[in-house]
């Protein structure tokens, strides 16, 4: 079984950057890292979810021996386009940033690929680890990111890039529970029920089966 470490950016005490009409990245974070989080372990995938200071993130991560760590931020400094940071641009953790951003696209532009070594949950994981900075949240960029169906779009595209680099195909969710039932006859005679059921498995129809209903004209 896969596991797989998502980290929420900041926590209560330190909620990062803090961007228009006062909106916390921290709460974003947690949002996108919930859908993330969903979305994986709907696919099988176990999720630990790390916070608190940097050394306990990293603990955990040494602790656990997951996969991949993904921490997920926002970013400020104004400017738009999402990021994705890494250690170094080298495989495994390459891949894993190459898969996410793809997914990250369509959502938001991307400013590309970065090293960035000074990172400490970059530097001290073992694991292959990247870091997504999803949209600039004091800048008109927030715009992308301000709603719920937003950061739940942004939570679902990284762990498709996750699910990719797992080499799991990702399932879509049906959006209802509606079945919609075939029937193709109701007969007082058994026998004739028996009949149309041979008939339609003859036709290669394996799933049939016959109901009995009261019949109450
Ligand atoms: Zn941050």
């Amino acid at each position: 079984m896969y596991k797989i470490i998502i980290d929420i950016g900041h926590h209560e005490n330190d909620s990062g950057a803090i961007g228009k009409n006062g909106i916390r990245e921290v709460d974003l974070n947690v949002q996108i890292a919930k859908e993330c989080t969903r979305q994986l372990q709907r696919h099988g995938i176990e999720v630990i979810n790390t916070s608190g200071t940097l050394q306990n993130r990293v603990q955990v991560e040494h602790l656990e021996q997951p996969n991949y760590f993904v921490s997920i931020h926002n970013n400020a400094g104004g400017g738009k386009g999402c990021e994705v940071l890494l250690y170094s641009a080298k495989y495994p953790q390459l891949e894993l940033a190459q898969n996410i951003e793809k997914e990250l696209i369509p959502l938001n532009a991307s400013r590309g690929i970065k090293e960035r070594p000074d990172l400490y949950v970059l530097k001290k994981t073992n694991c292959p680890a990247c870091l997504i900075e999803c949209a600039f949240i004091d800048s008109a960029n927030v715009e992308l990111i301000d709603e719920l169906h937003e950061q739940q779009a942004f939570g679902k595209a990284i762990a498709k890039g996750i699910l990719k680099t797992l080499k799991i195909d990702y399932i879509e969710e049906s959006t209802t529970n509606t079945l919609y039932r075939v029937c193709v006859g109701a007969y007082k005679d058994k026998n004739n029920a028996t009949k149309v059921q041979a008939e339609a498995k003859a036709k290669g129809f394996k799933d049939t089966y016959i109901l009995e209903v009261k019949d109450n004209g």
